[in-house]
């Protein structure tokens, strides 16, 4: 039986994927990819997801800057990013987020760019896509408050926690807040405890993704990931949780076209 899914976040403009863009697409769609959401970095990545999406029918686009980047972002580049987001094959903005593990900008410049573009997803009408890495408690009160503030009668915050590594406790406040969460290819690590985390999560706010090209599954690791390892990461979580790859599949499947209208 072929499974039917979404890879939530992938990075198809990276020149990773320059030489063999088309038989990766294929192969994707054999391994019963469906769709696949490409999620922009920065102003220029954004605008080649849109390219990408509007190439081909099963790719759809996130544009957002990085918190890698947030030290360069500046007013005109949310102007530029709301110009962008307002493509009809734009479903969310992202990836934005928080990354004190890395931190290529300082924490003062990541604030004030996640706080303008969850705002900006707030003003057209889209979910986020959110990286948050070593930076669990503030991403959580960052979200908290928006939540707070972008919750009107025409506005429902909504997003996906991207790449979610975290124990259970953390899980629960995202889910408290209204988040999906979402897996990727380290669920495959020995040392990874994603999989037993994914069993506190409801299966009707689970997501799968690649990360593509970074976070190859185990037994690609040290190589390029690309979207149809994401079947293997379906496999890991289901059985984890402990019901047929299908199902999970299915589910997994109808929340990204729930989150994204897909
Ligand atoms: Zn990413």
């Amino acid at each position: 039986m072929t499974l039917h899914l979404v890879d939530t976040h992938a990075h198809l403009d990276m020149d990773d994927f320059d030489s063999d863009r088309e038989e990766m697409l294929a192969r994707a769609r054999a391994a019963g990819v469906e769709k696949i959401i490409t999620v922009g970095i920065d102003v220029v990545s954004s605008k080649k997801a849109i390219e990408l999406a509007e190439k081909h029918d099963r790719i759809y686009a996130a544009a957002g800057v990085h918190p890698h980047d947030a030290s360069k972002i500046e007013r005109a580049d949310i102007a530029r990013l709301r110009e962008l987001a307002q493509h009809h094959r734009v479903v969310a903005i992202g990836e934005i987020g928080l990354d004190f593990y890395r931190n290529f900008s300082p924490k003062e410049k990541q604030l004030q760019a996640v706080n303008w573009q969850l705002d900006l997803a707030a003003d057209l009408n889209l979910p986020v896509i959110i990286h948050a890495r070593q930076a669990a408690g503030d991403t959580v009160n960052v979200l908290t408050e928006w939540v707070k503030r972008s919750h009107t009668a025409k506005y429902m915050p909504r997003g996906v926690i991207h790449c979610f590594s975290e124990d259970e406790t953390v899980a629960q406040q995202y889910l408290k807040l209204g988040f999906f969460i979402s897996f990727a290819g380290y669920v495959s690590y020995p040392s990874s405890k994603a999989a037993r985390v994914a069993k506190s999560i409801p299966l009707d706010r689970i997501m799968v993704e690649t990360d593509s090209p970074f976070l190859p599954p185990q037994q690609y690791r040290g190589k390029r990931s690309e979207p149809a390892y994401v079947a293997m990461t379906a496999n890991v979580v289901a059985n984890a949780i402990g019901i047929p790859v299908e199902e999970f599949a299915r589910k997994t499947t109808e929340n990204a076209m729930r989150l994204f209208k897909i």
